[in-house]
């Protein structure tokens, strides 16, 4: 695959002179329409555009096209467009940093702290998620999550994001305890928005839900959530500030990894709010790094997920606008919809009042009887196989409202957006297969 979009030979022009750090944020599962629908509905809610639009705009920055296949399909899951990265190898879906003959590639992280080097990752899903994951560690299937927590002991200095079932005893399949070899080897254990913000370890394991973390629309609609959780910004923040006080080198990822459960579900509002914060945080990077001279900023996605976009509605098209900015009166994920529903008696109507409370519409009779039987019973009454789904479609009966229209419900092979600014910003230029990132950290950095 390779060959058809570019070569890995060296080049000896490049130089690697002035960096000290990268920054590496990964918008997990962004297809293009979303960066479009984000600036719409940032000027809506936030009265101005994204910071991403703005910084494909600035010359200073290179921008391109990321190449996303793995070695086994044209479409990727996260564990081997992250073991590309990380590994510097295009591997199978769902594992990581194994390649497809059982061998096993060294993970940057790994390579980098060896070197005396300082790591993190930052995520917005469990910190075991293969996106973090494939820069730090090693396992032939990524849902043994279990068994990813104790690879970034001595690894990552800073790990922030949700996932403390994965290294709780209680809650572990082994009933081992991790939490106290990270906090033996110095890492200071945070577990809410409060500790995080007066921390002032070098070495953090920050665990701040059971699993992934809030949906980001759920969040800004709970005062309970809101001082639990972190936001991305903030964490990332929190990070970076270490980082760029620390002498040594360092190599940082930070992701939005709900992006793509969002995309999933095919849930717009819950997709415009993870986009947004995203966005805060590569302002907030942008912001902490814009005096800095040797500090490289790269901004991609591992995938598009669902292809989204929004479909003209209206005579002429002049119903479009009022039609998307319906999705900002929508005030909780369709995840959490479902679930408050799974609480109440079981009954359709139920569901149809709570959808018209929560996303302001109402949905048709026929609608809500297939959407119902759907959750229940799995019947099909959908045409495509890829909508014929509870989220399917949910996605379709907002669609009719809001403009917002689906291919499915999981990942697509387009190449995704990539920009970057910094030292050696023109690598990250033109169509970039995504192992080759892999080979341009390693040479930046080392
Ligand atoms: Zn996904």
């Amino acid at each position: 695959m390779a060959s058809l979009f570019g070569s890995c030979e060296k080049n000896p022009q490049r130089s690697t002179r002035n960096v000290k750090g990268i920054v590496f944020m990964v918008a997990d599962g962004m297809s293009h329409g979303v960066l479009t629908m984000a600036e719409n509905f940032s000027r809506i809610v936030h009265g101005k555009g994204t910071r991403w639009w703005e910084l494909i705009n600035d010359p200073k920055s290179t921008r391109g096209l990321m190449e996303t296949s793995s070695a086994n399909s044209y479409v990727t899951d996260s564990a081997a467009a992250s073991s590309a990265w990380g590994g510097g190898m295009k591997i199978n879906n769902n594992s990581v940093n194994v390649r497809p003959d059982g061998t096993e590639s060294i993970p940057i992280h790994r390579h980098l702290k060896k070197l005396g080097h300082r790591t993190g990752l930052v995520t917005t899903t469990t910190i075991t998620h293969a996106t973090p994951a494939g820069f730090a560690a090693v396992t032939h299937n990524r849902q043994d999550e279990h068994l990813i927590a104790p690879q970034y002991l001595g690894v990552v200095d800073i790990l922030l994001g949700g996932g403390m079932k994965f290294f709780d005893p209680k809650q572990r399949p082994d009933s081992r305890d991790w939490l106290s070899p990270y906090q033996k080897s110095g890492y200071d254990i945070l577990l809410d928005r409060d500790s995080l913000l007066n921390s002032k370890s070098q070495q953090v394991l920050g665990l701040f839900n059971d699993s992934h973390l809030p949906y980001e629309v759920d969040r800004i609609n709970s005062a309970g959530l809101q001082s639990k959780t972190p936001t991305l910004a903030e964490m990332s923040e929190f990070a970076l500030r270490h980082f760029l006080k620390a002498d040594e080198k360092f190599l940082l990822q930070i992701e939005g990894g709900k992006i793509d459960h969002a995309a999933h579900l095919n849930d717009a509002a819950g997709l415009m709010w993870e986009q947004l914060a995203f966005d805060s945080a590569l302002e907030k990077v942008l912001e902490m790094t814009a005096n800095r001279d040797d500090i490289l900023v790269v901004v991609t996605s591992d995938h598009g997920n669902a292809n989204p976009g929004i479909n003209g509605t209206g005579k002429n098209y002049t119903k479009t606008n009022e039609a998307f900015k319906s999705l900002t009166h929508m005030t909780a994920s369709y995840e959490s919809i479902i679930n408050q529903w799974k609480k109440a008696p079981d009954n359709e109507q139920n569901l149809a009042s709570l959808i018209e409370e929560k996303l302001g519409f109402k949905m048709s009779a026929e609608e809500s009887t297939a959407l119902h039987s759907s959750i229940t019973t799995g019947k099909a009454i959908e045409w495509s196989d890829q909508l014929d789904n509870p989220n399917g479609l949910l996605g379709q009966f907002a669609g009719n409202h809001t403009g917002v229209g689906w291919t499915g419900v999981s990942h697509t092979s387009d190449p995704t957006m990539i920009s970057a600014i910094g030292p050696q910003a023109q690598r990250f230029s033109g169509i970039v297969p995504n192992q080759r990132v892999h080979q341009d950290f390693i040479e930046l950095l080392t």
